[in-house]
């Protein structure tokens, strides 16, 4: 028996589903399986939409700068 499976060009995960995008960059053209994430920058231009923002950062989960890490390391030592 043999399947085959159609697979994200990046992630190559056999268990999601992808769409085939055509790119063509002046006379050039080529083809990319991709995922949904992988996919959703070319598909918002092939939409016309504005391409998917960055992953928004939660409040409090950015990472310190090292003066902030001194900062709370030793509080009141003058
Ligand atoms: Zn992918």
């Amino acid at each position: 028996m043999k399947i085959e499976v159609r697979v994200c060009d990046v992630c190559k995960d056999p268990t999601l589903q992808v769409a085939t995008y055509t790119v063509s960059v002046g006379d050039k053209t080529g083809t990319t399986d991709r995922c949904g994430p992988h996919g959703a920058e070319l598909k918002a231009i092939a939409e016309g939409t504005p391409p998917p923002r960055p992953r928004p950062r939660r409040r409090g989960s950015r990472v310190a700068s090292m003066d902030e890490v001194e900062a709370a390391r030793v509080p009141n030592e003058r």
